[in-house]
């Protein structure tokens, strides 16, 4: 439910990530928003876990991290 697009009236069409659990925006460097599966490419450089699907779950660096090391514990308690 993170994935957001913004219409312009000149017809461009501009992507935005945000994190799930902290609702933080991914910020690229470049002009990776005006394609989502760009975007996710250059967020998932950095360390995001992102769906292909705009309304599917994205997580940021420090989500992804610490959803990691809840599924080792879960993992390791099982
Ligand atoms: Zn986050």
């Amino acid at each position: 439910m993170s994935g957001r697009t913004f219409e312009w009236s000149n017809g461009a069409v501009e992507y935005e990530l945000r994190c799930d659990r902290c609702g933080d925006a991914f910020r690229c460097g470049d002009d990776s928003f005006y394609s989502w599966p760009v975007l996710c490419a250059a967020a998932e450089a950095e360390g995001w876990t992102t769906s292909p699907d705009l309304d599917g779950e994205h997580e940021c660096t420090g989500c992804a991290a610490a959803s990691a090391r809840w599924e080792l514990v879960a993992a390791m308690a099982a």
